[in-house]
């Protein structure tokens, strides 16, 4: 993301917040985003437990990325701050990232399957099939939980020798999706992509259960259309 001001950040983190609302994937208050600012060392944060419809840009907490120290902001930062806060230093080629529980992403993540790649819709947005932790163990769930949380996110995605910007999602099992993008709008629109192609994969396995993955050159040609060095879907990055 081009360097914005902190204000600016907060505008796009709370509209990414709203996002997610607006798109159906917030049950309750099971739902965050946040986003980055590389330069000032800095990560803006929903604030834990603050009702999404009361929720505004100067309520959102900004946490330092090195430490998670709160630098800014009178509330409690989202207790999944932590998750949040490893997959930034891991991956310094993200933004944004968005929690939720939406329903299909987390049955799949309930079930303990990946997500496999069936059609255009996945291929668009996520380069193979969306991979699922495995379980946390007893210590990582009764140590630093949220912390472990974004361990075991990154454990699977360099298991599986899966690049950030080309698998912008994980489901962890037993739990829900998390997913990432270039800014805080592009993790929510991720996020709103994944629960689409979870409804979508579901409903395939219904219609027909020994349905395979879509062939590998439609995959390439439709994920490459977006992203990499040859994109030529839409108007380009803003
Ligand atoms: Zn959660």
């Amino acid at each position: 993301m081009s360097s914005v001001s902190l204000p600016e950040l907060r505008e796009r983190v709370w509209r990414a917040n709203q996002a997610i609302v607006r798109a159906g994937l917030v049950t309750l208050s099971f739902g965050n985003a946040s986003g980055v600012d590389r330069r000032a060392g800095v990560m803006v944060i929903k604030p834990s437990g603050v009702p999404y419809d009361e929720l505004k840009p100067e309520h959102l907490v900004v946490v330092r990325l090195e430490d998670g120290r709160v630098v800014e902001g009178e509330l409690r930062p989202s207790s999944d701050t932590p998750t949040h806060l490893a997959l930034y230093r891991r991956f310094p080629e993200i933004g944004g990232v968005v929690h939720t529980h939406s329903t299909a992403a987390t049955a799949w993540a309930q079930a303990g399957r990946p997500i496999p790649p069936f059609g255009t819709t996945h291929a668009d947005h996520f380069h193979g099939q969306v991979p699922v932790t495995r379980q946390m163990t007893p210590d990582e769930v009764g140590g630093e939980y949220e912390a472990e949380t974004g361990a075991v996110i990154i454990e699977t995605l360099e298991r599986l020798g899966l690049p950030a910007a080309e698998m912008p999602a994980t489901l962890v099992a037993s739990h829900g999706p998390f997913t990432w993008g270039r800014d805080p709008q592009d993790a929510a629109d991720n996020a709103t992509a994944l629960e689409v192609v979870a409804a979508m994969a579901a409903q395939t396995l219904a219609l027909r259960p020994d349905a395979g993955p879509m062939a590998d050159y439609l995959m390439e040609r439709h994920f490459r259309r977006k992203h990499g060095p040859n994109a030529y879907y839409g108007q380009g990055h803003r």
